[in-house]
C-alpha cells in the first residue's frame, strides 16, 4: 500500500492544503518519509457532517451486518499483518514480534466485538408488558434497549500503535455500538495509521456501508482534536494519552452548550503491595519479574507498576538490592517519541531533585545512559512512606522504565498507604494466599482505588475478554464506571432508550414479542 500523507473524509482523501509534518524514527531521531498533511477545518466540517448523516443508516443496522464489517476489518489487518508491523516498528521502534503481536491482538477485539454484537444480548432488552387492569390505573406496555450514542471522535494512543490506534479498542467497540467514528491519528505513527484507515476504508465499501462510517484525519498539534471534541455533530469522545491532554478534552466536552461524554484514560501508577509470602518465595525472582514488567515495552504501558510498598524485612533488603542491580545492568531504552523522552527526563529530573532534599528518599539506582535523543535510563527511586504522604505528588506517574520503592515499617502500614491512594487502573498483591486472607482490609481499600485487582501477576499485560476491567477512578480514567477494553467497553458509546405504548410491528426487533434475534431479555425483571 502507498502511503499518500492525507487524512479521509468518509471515502474521499483529505487535501494538501493543511500544514506538513513528518513521523521520526525513535531509533535515530531522523525524520520517516513521506510527509503528511493536518485536515483542514473544512476538511473537518465535512467528516462531521458525514458522520452525523452515516449515523442514520448505520445505526439501524443488525447486529449480523455490524458483525460482517468488524470481520472485514479484522481480516484486513491480517492480510497486512507484516505492511502494518513494519511500519509501526519504523516509526515506533516497539520490536517486531510485539507488533505483529499486537496486529492478532487488534484482529482478535475486533472479532470479539463481531461476536457480540452478532449475538445481540448486549442491548439488555427489558419489557415490562402493559397491565390494563391494574388498580388505580392501568400501567402502560414500557420497553427499553440500549442504542447507540451518534458519531465518536477517537484519540490514538501512542504506545499502541495498532491496538489502542485508528482500529483499535476504542474504534472496534464504538462501530460495534453503532456508532460511526472520526479518528484523530496520533502524530507519533501516521503511516501506520494511514495503512490502518485504509483498511478501514476498504471494509466500508465491500460491506456496502454509508462513507461517513468512518474518517480519519491528520493533525500534528492540537487544533483539529480540539475542534472534534466541540463539534456540535459528536456525540462522544475516546481517548488514551497523557493526563494534562484527557483533563484538557474532558473539559472542553464539559464546557459544550451540550455537554458530552469524553472518556479519557490518563495516568495511573499500579500499585503493588508486597507481603510476606511473596518475600518467602525468593526475593531475586520477584525482583526479576517486577523489573520485566515495568521496563516491558520500555515502561510505556498505562498499566506499568511505578510505586512498590514494601515493609521493611531482612528478606525486603535483599529484594531491595536485587531489584537495584538488574536496573543498573539495564541497557539504555528507547522511547515512542521526542516528546515522550524529554517529559520522561524532565519528570525523573525532577523527582530526582525532590527527593534528594531528604534522607528519607533517594534516587536509588540507575541504569547505561544512552546516546541516542529518544534514549532513557532505567531508575529506581526510593522514599519511605511518611515522605510519601507529606509529598504524595512524588508517586506522580511517570510514563517510560521507572519505578519507585515505598518503604514501609510493618505490612500494617499498607492500610494507611492504599486509603491515601489515588485512583489507578490496577492495585497488584504479591503473597500467599494466608497473606490475602490476613489483609481483607486492604483488599476492601484497593476495591475503592483501582478498577482490576491482581494477585500474585503483574498489571502489564491486559487481557481483551468479556471480564476485563481497564478503568479506574479518577485521575486514571475520567469515568470509574467503564472500561476501555474487553466487550464491557462497548456500554460507553450506548444509551438507554424507551418506547412506551408502540405497536408490535414498530418496535426494534430485540424488544418483539416473538423474540426475532433469540436474545436473552428480562420480561417483568424476570430473564428470559
Ligand atoms: P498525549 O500528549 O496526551 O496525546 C495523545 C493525543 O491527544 C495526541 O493525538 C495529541 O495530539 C492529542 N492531544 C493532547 N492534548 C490535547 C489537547 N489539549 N487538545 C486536543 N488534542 C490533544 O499523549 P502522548 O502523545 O502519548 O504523550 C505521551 C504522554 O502521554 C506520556 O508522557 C504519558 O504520560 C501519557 N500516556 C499515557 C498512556 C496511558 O495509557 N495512560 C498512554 C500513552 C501515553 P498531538 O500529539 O497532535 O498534540
Amino acid at each position: 500500500m502507498e502511503l499518500t500523507g492525507l487524512s479521509f473524509i468518509g471515502s474521499h482523501r483529505g487535501s494538501r492544503d493543511g500544514s506538513s509534518f513528518q513521523a521520526f524514527a525513535p531509533q535515530t531521531g531522523e525524520p520517516i518519509q513521506p510527509v503528511f498533511r493536518s485536515a483542514t477545518s473544512q476538511e473537518l466540517e465535512r467528516a462531521a457532517r458525514l458522520a452525523h448523516e452515516a449515523f442514520a443508516s448505520y445505526a439501524q443496522t443488525t447486529g449480523t451486518t455490524r458483525a460482517a464489517f468488524l470481520r472485514r476489518i479484522a481480516e484486513g489487518f491480517e492480510s497486512h499483518r507484516e505492511e502494518l508491523a513494519q511500519r509501526a516498528h519504523l516509526e515506533t521502534a516497539l520490536p517486531l514480534p510485539r507488533l505483529t503481536g499486537e496486529v492478532t491482538r487488534t484482529a482478535n477485539q475486533l472479532r470479539m466485538f463481531a461476536a457480540v454484537v452478532e449475538e445481540g444480548s448486549w442491548v439488555q432488552a427489558r419489557i415490562d408488558p402493559a397491565l390494563p387492569d391494574r388498580q388505580p390505573l392501568p400501567r402502560p406496555d414500557i420497553r427499553s434497549m440500549l442504542r447507540p450514542l451518534g458519531p465518536v471522535v477517537v484519540f490514538g494512543a501512542s504506545n499502541f500503535p495498532l491496538a489502542f490506534s485508528v482500529g483499535g479498542g476504542d474504534t472496534a467497540s464504538a462501530l460495534a455500538a453503532g456508532c460511526p467514528v472520526i479518528v484523530k491519528a496520533h502524530p507519533a505513527h501516521p503511516g501506520t495509521s494511514e495503512l490502518a484507515a485504509a483498511i478501514i476504508s476498504e471494509a466500508v465499501i465491500a460491506r456496502d456501508l454509508h462513507p461517513g462510517v468512518f474518517s480519519m484525519l491528520f493533525d500534528s498539534g492540537v487544533a483539529i482534536g480540539s475542534a472534534l471534541v466541540q463539534h456540535p455533530l459528536i456525540r462522544a469522545v475516546a481517548f488514551t494519552g497523557s493526563l494534562r491532554g484527557g483533563r484538557a478534552l474532558m473539559d472542553l466536552a464539559a464546557a459544550r452548550p451540550d455537554p458530552i461524554p469524553c472518556f479519557t484514560e490518563m495516568s495511573s501508577g499500579n500499585p503493588v503491595f508486597i507481603l510476606p509470602g511473596a518475600l518467602r518465595k525468593g526475593p531475586a525472582a520477584l525482583a526479576q519479574s517486577l523489573f520485566g514488567s515495568f521496563t516491558l515495552g520500555a515502561g510505556q504501558f498505562c498499566t506499568k507498576p511505578g510505586i512498590i510498598f514494601v515493609a521493611e524485612a531482612p528478606q525486603s533488603l535483599a529484594f531491595r538490592d536485587e531489584l537495584k542491580s538488574f536496573v543498573e545492568q539495564a541497557h539504555p531504552f528507547t522511547l515512542l517519541t521526542g516528546g515522550i523522552a524529554r517529559e520522561y527526563h524532565r519528570a525523573t529530573g525532577s523527582r530526582a531533585n525532590q527527593v534528594s532534599l531528604t534522607a528519607e528518599a533517594h534516587l536509588l539506582s540507575e541504569g547505561e545512559n544512552g546516546t541516542e535523543p529518544f534514549h532513557a535510563q532505567a531508575k529506581l527511586f526510593t522514599i519511605a512512606l511518611d515522605e510519601l504522604l507529606r509529598q504524595p505528588d512524588l508517586a506522580d506517574e511517570i510514563f517510560g522504565p521507572d519505578t519507585l520503592i515505598v518503604r514501609c515499617g510493618s505490612t500494617q502500614d499498607y492500610l494507611q498507604a492504599a486509603r491515601a491512594l489515588d485512583g489507578h487502573l490496577t492495585a497488584t498483591i504479591l503473597g500467599d494466599e494466608e497473606d490475602l486472607a490476613a489483609n481483607r482490609e486492604l483488599i476492601h481499600i484497593l476495591e475503592q482505588k483501582a478498577g482490576r485487582l491482581i494477585f500474585n501477576g503483574f498489571p502489564t499485560g491486559v487481557e481483551v475478554t468479556h471480564a476485563m476491567v481497564h478503568g479506574g477512578p479518577y485521575p486514571s480514567t475520567s469515568d470509574p464506571r467503564f472500561t476501555s477494553v474487553g466487550s464491557l467497553a462497548i456500554y460507553r458509546f450506548a444509551r438507554p432508550v424507551c418506547f412506551q405504548n408502540f405497536p408490535q410491528p414498530m418496535l426494534p426487533p430485540e424488544l418483539q414479542d416473538e423474540n426475532p434475534l433469540n436474545i436473552s431479555r428480562l420480561r417483568d425483571g424476570k430473564r428470559e
